[in-house]
């Protein structure tokens, strides 16, 4: 087997428990914790009520699988939650969950797949794609299936999205419906992702979400974790590190400027404004004696497990070094060292973040630049390692992305509530997206 970014399966497997799947747990206050931990090996400690499904899922769990061999040892150190959807690798993250529980305890686990319906398809369309899913996950059942970044209110009400949910209930082939929203994604037709979770917990149809979460972008989130409580709704979360990889684009700007190639005034500008948040970055990695900016990851998740309306962190582990550190944040604290950190980063870096599931400057845009979604773009390539899905998807937008933002006077930076200088983070996005 192939070494995975210095911790490879053999290495990981010796230091987790086997079989801990829903082993030891104890009824102690909200959430079940499984046998008090005598050592720091990956593994879950702690299952969480996922709302109103009577399901105690795991604190942490996959989001997207991409490695049978990852799968396989997340699962054997206590992992029962699994987040997939259709179009993750075009049904390919499917194919690998199928494979990989195919020889376990169905009950064991929860899948929860994902369909987009934008398109308004008709109820056939739905009951036809979900069974290529089922067949994928070669499985009976589906615990769950979302709509897939719900882009508005209305969608939320979708008649021929429920009646097939209610065919599929019927016949034995689902069990829960749930959504997940990224926020924006057009500006024509989107509704921020707070507005759509409400509407949907208002609806009452939906029994999980799947929502964005971190300690910069908190206040949408927390609005939909109340609701989630209140109606008694499974929350899972994504987006919950906001930290990019700030350094290489240091690298980046030098490359541009040593290319010698004709930068429009404009950009010069918003390039000099990136650099001095750069500036201010590098202070906060000295001050917290950090190499870079992710070493703050592991507090970012305790914060968003500190909210106890959370039911499950998905992490997409792409390698073993990922599983490591991530499975031995369950059930682990927020501590004061904690806070302090990430008030710091908020207070230094927080403005190199373009929030996930905000667009606020988008209107303010006179080209119609989907900002958030180029960026969100980016994050997957820059920081889950799918360059390649990232570029489709970027390639496949309407319009020309961030290259109709050369010799623009940046609107959408002035619009911006939160200081990022967006206008020359588009640039950089354009560029890695298109490998220019
Ligand atoms: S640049 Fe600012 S306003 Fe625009 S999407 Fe990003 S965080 Fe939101
Ligand atoms: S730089 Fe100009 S074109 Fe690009 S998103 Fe901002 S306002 Fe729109």
């Amino acid at each position: 087997m192939p070494q995975q970014d210095g911790v490879n399966r053999r290495q990981f497997i010796s230091r987790t428990l086997p079989g801990a799947v829903g082993a030891g747990l104890t009824t102690g206050g909200v959430f079940g914790t499984a046998a008090a931990p005598e050592d720091d090996a990956p593994r879950i400690r702690q299952y969480r009520p996922l709302g109103r499904t009577g399901f105690q899922a795991s604190d942490i769990c996959s989001g997207g699988p991409t490695d049978p061999n990852i799968l396989r040892a997340v699962l054997d150190a206590g992992v029962n939650y699994i987040d997939t959807a259709e179009s993750y690798g075009r049904g390919n993250s499917e194919q690998i969950v199928g494979e990989v529980l195919k020889n376990r305890d169905r009950k064991k686990y929860f899948i929860t797949t994902k369909l987009h319906v934008e398109k308004q398809p008709g109820k056939q369309e739905i009951l036809d794609r979900f069974a290529k899913c089922r067949e994928r996950l070669q499985t009976g059942y589906v615990d769950c299936l979302m709509m897939h970044g719900a882009p508005n209110t209305g969608q939320v009400k979708m008649e021929s999205f429920h009646e097939a949910v209610r065919q599929l209930k019927a016949d034995g082939h689902l069990r829960f419906a749930g959504l997940s929203s990224h926020g924006p994604r057009d500006r024509e037709n989107y509704d921020p992702m707070d507005k759509v979770l409400l509407a949907a917990a208002e609806d009452g149809r939906f029994d999980v979400m799947l929502l964005v979460y971190n300690f910069v972008q908190r206040e949408q989130g927390e609005r939909v974790l109340r609701a989630c409580r209140e109606k008694n709704i499974g929350a899972t979360l994504m987006k919950t590190n906001p930290v990019g990889k700030y350094l290489g684009v240091q690298e980046e700007i030098r490359t541009i400027e040593d290319q010698g190639r004709p930068v429009p005034d404009s950009y010069e500008q918003a390039l000099k404004r990136y650099e001095q948040e750069m500036e201010a970055a590098q202070a906060f990695l000295q001050a917290g004696n950090l190499r870079e900016p992710g070493e703050i990851r592991d507090a970012a998740i305790r914060f968003v497990l500190k909210n106890e309306a959370v039911s499950s962190v998905c992490i997409r582990f792409s390698n073993f070094e990922l599983v490591d550190a991530s499975l031995k944040l369950s059930g682990s604290v927020l501590t004061g060292k904690d806070e302090k950190k990430l008030s710091l980063f908020r207070e230094r870096c927080g403005r190199l973040y373009c929030r996930h599931a905000c667009g606020e400057c988008e209107a303010a845009c006179p080209r119609g630049v989907p900002v958030n979604t180029i960026m969100r773009y980016d994050h997957y390539f820059q920081s889950q390692q799918r360059e390649k899905e990232a570029m489709a998807k970027y390639a496949a937008l309407p319009g020309e992305g961030a290259a109709a933002c050369r010799d623009c006077a940046g609107d959408c930076q002035r619009a911006c509530p939160h200081g990022v200088p967006i206008q020359a983070m588009l640039h950089l996005a354009h560029r890695r997206l298109t490998l220019i």
